[in-house]
């Protein structure tokens, strides 16, 4: 990004801070504003992308963006435990959990420039004033921070040509963190004009168990907050666990000017895959279209037909004819957000296959060569998910080993395809002190170690190997089978450590097949036993839970799922 872009608009000439990228023309992409009140954890991120969804189906092209309050540059360092999964993007990007929702129920790639945080708006500012970008100015939250965000946005829509922008703004409002991204919509809003952007509030109706009735006031009040902000309401969506009373709604529209039509009832659903429809239904679309003045754009072929197939899928969910149970082993087993990917994938195999997953958590600290078997003894297949460092790491490999040695259906995930390895040089090799060295630095045949010569190919230095990379797939091998006869796919990576080249010929001359592979280097990326040998034993040193879709599941997900209903165990 150029630093000293629009420096003629930061001088002491003007209170005005209104940065706009060269070319950009105000009325070309509308904006659709999700903020939460009353209280976090509404589904703002199933909300909006639920919605973007709808006016994409419309035809329309879509840009989500996410506003995290919190100082951190990415997601890269956050503990799953306390945050969630950290998703990949395919530039690399490591980012909050929610990203993955957009991706998957737009069915859509985002970049890096979907997801902003309050560290690299500061830190932008800092850099560009540095450069003497604010000449002779005192820099100031505002006009130059919220200026910065509204540069970032306008951006995106320029970058992404998008009917529409849909920002969700991380927290609730009045958080502390947030305030300035809120200032900044409300500044953004009267910018752009009216029929520009669309301001939705998501709220809670609180159902207080002594009192049997649902209450309003907790929204009211969150709602004024905004208000008081300076940012009326266009839409206000009502999250609540039954259905919203007509009663509630009247009070939350006479209390905010916001019109009965357009106060919704968004209470809870089987799946978040019914919403799109419920919204549909409600009519959440066309007041955004209404709104934003978008019905000239709208092609209503297209709708009908995203629509239905939409419905298809989801009719299928919770109609199945199967049922599997699939162990996922982890240390994060506690916190079910850090595995949010994998569930999702499971899910959309499931459906592919007709069938009900169910997921049994195993957590690996506690799993030896003893138990093994105890602990594993309800599942159809299991998952050895990534992961870093060195708890819980012996558990897994005791897992990978009776999942090979009793034809037990395996899907290996990173660390998953690294344990496996360590597994197999052992067990099958023969490589009694086959370890990876994150693990154990000093063991005699490090079987995965940090190859700074790989990563030097590929420009990254000691770092982590970030993003998509093309995977270039052998032919007769099961993955080939799974990918469709693909010669190349392209998946998402988040690591540090590989397979050592030297020890390549000794493991494939034992019976395990590297089946995908760099197009050009001889960094390994899919591993797989033979199906003479095994049902179903593969791996990945990608994290294919990143690339799954609804309706586009990833195959190694549908396969794993596929084959644990033909053991038909119980
Ligand atoms: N810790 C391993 C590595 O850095 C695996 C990473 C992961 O599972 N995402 O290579």
């Amino acid at each position: 990004m150029d630093l000293l872009r629009s420096v003629k608009d930061q001088t002491d000439e003007t209170e005005f801070h209104t940065p706009l990228p060269e070319g950009y023309r105000k009325g070309r992409t509308k904006y659709v504003v999700v903020v939460g009140t009353v209280i976090s954890g509404l589904g703002k991120g199933i909300f909006s992308s639920s919605l973007a969804k709808l006016l994409k189906d419309k035809g329309l092209k879509v840009a989500p963006v996410k506003l995290e309050g919190y100082l951190n540059i990415d997601s890269g360092t956050l503990n799953p435990f306390r945050h969630g999964e950290v998703f990949v993007l395919d530039d690399g990007m490591e980012t909050d959990m929610d990203l993955g929702t957009y991706e998957r129920m737009l069915d859509q790639d985002l970049t890096a420039a979907s997801f902003t945080t309050a560290g690299q708006i500061y830190t932008s500012v800092l850099k560009r004033e540095r450069a003497g970008g604010y000449l002779g100015r005192d820099v100031q939250m505002i006009p130059h921070v919220t200026g910065e965000v509204k540069l970032r946005l306008r951006e995106l829509a320029m970058e992404t040509e998008a009917d529409a922008v849909f920002v969700e703004v991380g927290g609730t409002v009045g958080d502390f963190e947030n305030g300035f991204y809120i200032e900044a919509l409300r500044e953004l809003a009267y910018e752009e004009g009216p029929g520009s952007t669309s301001f939705v509030a998501l709220t809670y109706i609180i159902w207080p168990p002594s009192l049997g009735e649902q209450k309003s006031k907790a929204a009211q009040l969150g709602i004024k907050r905004l208000m008081g902000v300076g940012i009326q309401p266009d839409i206000i969506a009502c999250r609540a666990g039954k259905p919203v009373d007509e009663k509630v709604r009247q009070k939350i529209s006479i209390y905010t000017n916001v019109p009965m039509e357009r106060v919704f009832s968004m209470h809870d659903l089987s799946s978040i895959y019914l919403l799109p429809e419920m919204m549909r239904e409600a009519g959440l679309d066309s007041q955004v279209i209404q709104l934003l003045e978008l019905g000239n754009r709208v092609n209503s072929l297209s709708d009908a037909r995203a629509a239905m197939q939409w419905r298809e899928f989801s009719a299928r969910i919770g109609h199945s004819s199967g049922e599997v149970t699939i162990g996922v082993t982890g240390k994060y087993t506690t916190v079910r957000d850090s595995y949010a990917s994998i569930i999702k994938a499971l899910e959309h195999a499931g459906v592919a296959n007709n069938a009900k997953v169910n997921i049994k958590w195993i957590d690996t600290t506690s799993v030896t060569g003893d138990n093994v078997a105890q602990s594993l003894k309800d599942t159809d297949g299991i998952i050895v998910p990534g992961g870093f460092g060195v708890r819980g790491t012996d558990g897994k490999i005791a897992c990978i080993r009776y999942a090979r040695e009793n034809k037990l259906p395996y899907l290996g995930i990173c660390l998953g395809f690294q344990m496996a390895v360590v597994e197999f040089a052992r067990n099958v090799c023969g490589l009694g002190g086959a370890h990876s060295t994150e693990i154990d630095p000093d063991c005699k045949a490090p079987v995965i170690d940090i190859l700074p010569e790989q990563k030097q190919i590929e420009g990254l230095g000691g770092n982590m190997r970030l993003g998509g990379q093309d995977v270039e797939i052998m032919a007769d091998t099961v993955a080939a089978e799974l990918f469709g006869g693909a010669e190349h796919i392209r998946e998402r990576f988040r690591h540090r450590y590989e397979v050592d080249p030297k020890y390549i010929e000794q493991l494939e001359a034992a019976g395990l097949k590297f089946s995908g592979r760099h197009p050009r280097h001889p960094i390994m990326q899919i591993l797989e036993l033979p199906g003479e040998v095994h049902p179903y034993f593969i791996a990945a040193q990608f994290h294919p839970e990143l690339t799954s879709r609804p309706l586009r599941p990833q195959p190694m997900f549908v396969g794993l799922v596929k084959v644990a209903l033909a053991r038909g165990v119980r």
